[in-house]
């Protein structure tokens, strides 16, 4: 036998593959194993892409594979093929894309061998459920609650035993020897072993019958062969999880091995989410429902990526990042939400993973389901192109609930009349409050600005709180009495009087959740009020125990951002107030207003779920605007008509295809010339003359931690043309100098 040679992806920026010599005595890895290279000085875990005869490095510089992951099975094929085509489309290396998709655990070779370790599990025996634990002295707490742990579960893992007491293994080994337990070894990996079962849902009597919507949307969706995209297009509340449910079952139930990935925009924020899907999957075997998403200890994570690679999970349930997990049982995709900008990546590799969620269908040649009540306008363009399907589900699916009345709150005309206000709260939002307090219904109150107040000014000089490190106001957070600015953290106390001129009678402008939490409780006194914004839910865990004082009944104001608007089944929610939404009407940002209205609906939809009539208020300086028009009415269709013909008109996206590329200099200057110098190389782009680049422009927040930022937006009518044009243009800025740091972003959302 002679050595082979091993093509490898490595997370580095050069998007080359390097060569290394396998010798003959050791494993013969094929394309998608991980192997542990020397790097450089360090080593470093990659992956096989190709295994050649030869290669084309001269021998004395070859280095060996130090080890190869022979207890994960490789990657497949189709896996390669989506790392391959999101680093083309979102130009990156392919290690780029490959390695940050795995679980660090498994990038990491020294922990490979705990990873796909066999872990024991015990499991009482008849005499020991007799005997246990009883049979224990009484004051042995420690082995009295290991005794409990056993007879709770059905089978106690060995690391688990192992977090109860350090001695729990030798324990339960003696209880072996006395025959009260028994002790297996499973591999997960072996051959044969499988999670594979034909399922039958729990309890069907106990499923709602389906509206004759939903039953449609249903049809259509298992009926499907082959790649088939579907908008389901459903207003909140029309029961679109159900649709995904029952979807999910009937696959299941006819494929054994099929695996189904469902993608949410933020999983720790729909606990409920996950919740529907075990009970209805109660059937299925033990982990094959696994979640996938950042906020998962690294164990965890890669036990649920590995559970997912080797076919044991049948269905996977995550965020954005999970749309690059291995599955090689995939036979349908569910986008929940399609709309949410959190499905964008923003930093690194800056994908969609919704759009390479519709891209992974088509590879596998699937079905894939994008669910939301306000589609982006790309996937609602799609849809009226007839490339997407069409689903509808246009009524509450719960008998009796009905979508909300919406009801504008004109603030000019509350001004003209003299009607009184009190710390931006308008007289009639106050009142409806009220009503509801006595009725013991909830109200909810959103608006998405946090901290206390966004800028803290003086009268007298016109000072304004500054960050020194950023060209942007600082917040004020008055509980934690901070200045705090929110794009780089930094933070400072709040000075008692003005920095410039001595005045001590600076005052915070403007609200945030923060200052109208506060005002709330003056407002509608005796109410029990609930702000929930990324700053009170910054420990762990501490927004699930937020949500449920909400769900019982301890609240009766909630007051957040758009955290509170997503998702949430709130069952007593009856009214729902909006504040300061006009920012956003003017924004220069032209996808402003398609993701306020999204947030709008989204948020309108807390109301009236349960039957109650809801109500929501939306206070606006601005109560002729089209936006809001729409709103009043839930006119999802004609907002994306109306918007659609807008964007057409200015040849904006979906009509066109963009990229953005920016830099980060020293001085804004140098960040402009790097871009302008860019620019200039395009013209030795052929492709580039089907594109049309803008003038180079400093983004809107200058200057973030010192650093200053500039953007060149580029745009075509042509996806070929714009790839192309960048296939061509990365290299050439690779040769440019003079900035920190440069990146391109294909299809950017905020511009
Ligand atoms: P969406 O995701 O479209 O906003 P959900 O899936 O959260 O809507 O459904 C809203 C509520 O309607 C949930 O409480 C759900 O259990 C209920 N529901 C869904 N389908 C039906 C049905 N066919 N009959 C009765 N209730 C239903
Ligand atoms: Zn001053
Ligand atoms: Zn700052």
């Amino acid at each position: 036998m002679t050595d082979c040679f091993v093509r490898v992806a490595l997370d580095h920026p050069l998007s080359t593959l390097f060569d290394y010599r396998c010798p003959s005595d050791g494993p013969a890895p094929v394309p998608g194993t991980l192997v542990n290279v020397p790097f450089g000085r360090r080593e470093a875990v990659g992956l096989v892409c190709e295994v050649t005869a030869h290669s084309d490095v001269p021998p004395d510089r070859l280095r060996n594979v130090t080890s190869v992951c022979c207890s994960c099975p490789p990657l497949s094929a189709d896996w390669l093929a989506l790392a391959a085509f999101a680093a083309d489309y979102y130009q990156r290396g392919l290690g780029e894309v490959a390695l940050p998709a795995l679980p660090q655990a498994l990038r990491d070779a020294s922990r490979w061998d705990r990873l796909f370790a066999r872990e024991p599990r015990y499991r009482a025996l008849p005499a020991g459920r007799e005997a246990l634990p009883d049979s224990l002295p009484v004051r042995a707490s420690a082995l009295r609650r290991l005794a409990a742990a056993l007879l709770a579960e059905d089978a106690l893992f060995a690391s688990d035993a192992r977090a109860l007491h350090p001695k729990a293994v030798a324990v339960l080994d003696a209880w072996c020897e006395t025959g009260w337990v028994e002790r297996e070894v499973v591999d997960p990996f072996a051959a044969g072993h499988s999670a594979a079962a034909p399922v039958a849902v729990t309890n069907p009597t106990a499923l709602p019958v389906l509206t004759d919507e939903q039953t449609a949307a249903l049809d259509a969706i298992s009926g499907a062969h082959g790649f088939a995209p579907f908008l389901l297009h459903g207003v909140t509340g029309s029961g679109k999880t159900e649709v995904y449910l029952r979807a999910l079952a009937h696959l299941l139930e006819r494929r054994p091995d099929a695996q189904a990935l469902v993608l949410v925009p933020e999983i720790n924020l729909t606990p409920q989410f996950e919740a529907a899907f075990r009970a209805r999957f109660a059937s299925l075997a033990e982990g094959a429902i696994v979640t996938l998403h950042s906020g998962l200890a690294e164990g965890e994570r890669a036990r649920n990526w590995l559970a997912a690679h080797t076919g044991h999970a049948r269905i996977v349930l995550g965020t954005r990042l999970a749309v690059l997990a291995s599955l090689p049982k995939l036979a349908v995709i569910v986008v929940d939400e399609e709309h949410d900008p959190a499905y964008k990546q923003q930093e690194g590799l800056r994908y969609s993973a919704r759009d390479l969620a519709v891209w992974r269908a088509k590879q596998l040649d699937v079905p894939v389901v994008l669910g939301s009540a306000t589609p982006s306008l790309e996937s609602w363009w799609l849809a009226e192109q007839g490339r997407y399907t069409r689903l509808t589900l246009s009524r509450r699916a719960v008998a009796d609930a009905v979508l909300p009345v919406v009801k504008l709150i004109d603030l000019e005309d509350e001004h003209r009349r003299g009607r009184a206000s009190f710390e931006g709260l308008s007289g009639p939002l106050v009142a409806a409050m009220k009503t509801r307090l006595e009725r013991g219904e909830q109200s909810l109150v959103f608006l998405n600005r946090r901290g206390y107040a966004p800028i803290l000014s003086c009268d007298a000089c016109g000072w304004v709180a500054g960050c020194p490190r950023c060209s942007a106001y600082v917040v004020l957070h008055k509980p934690e009495r901070a200045l705090r600015c929110h794009h780089c953290g930094w933070e400072s106390r709040i000075p008692r009087a003005c920095p410039d001129c001595g005045n001590v009678d600076i005052a915070p402008m403007g609200r945030g959740t923060q200052r109208i939490e506060e005002a709330l409780a003056q407002a509608v006194p005796g109410a029990r009020v609930l702000r929930i914004d990324a700053d009170s839910t910054r420990r762990k865990g501490s927004a699930e125990a937020l949500f449920s004082d909400v769900h019982a009944g301890e609240v009766d104001i909630l007051v957040g951002t758009q955290m509170i608007a997503k998702g949430h089944d709130f069952q007593r929610v009856s009214l729902v107030g909006v504040l300061n939404a006009d920012t956003a009407l003017f924004s220069h940002d032209f996808r402003a207003s398609e993701r306020l209205f999204a947030q709008l609906m989204q948020v309108s939809g807390r109301a009236g779920r349960a039957g109650l009539p809801g109500e929501v208020l939306v206070q606006t300086r601005y109560a002729r605007h089209a936006l809001y028009h729409a709103l009043t009415r839930h006119d999802y269709v004609g907002f994306a008509t109306s918007t659609l013909a807008e964007r057409r008109d200015a040849h904006l996206p979906p009509f066109v295809y963009q990229a953005l590329l920016r830099a980060e200099g020293r001085t804004l200057d140098a960040a402009l010339a790097f871009l302008q110098q860019a620019a200039a190389a395009l013209h030795d782009i052929p492709a580039a003359e089907r594109v049309t680049a803008y003038d180079a422009v400093p983004m809107t927040i200058v200057k973030v931690m010192h650093v200053h930022r500039a953007q060149l937006l580029i745009e075509s009518g042509s996806r070929a043309a714009l790839q192309a044009t960048l296939r061509a243009w990365l290299p050439a800025l690779r040769q440019l100098k003079g900035v920190l740091r440069w990146s391109v972003e294909v299809d950017p959302l905020d511009i």
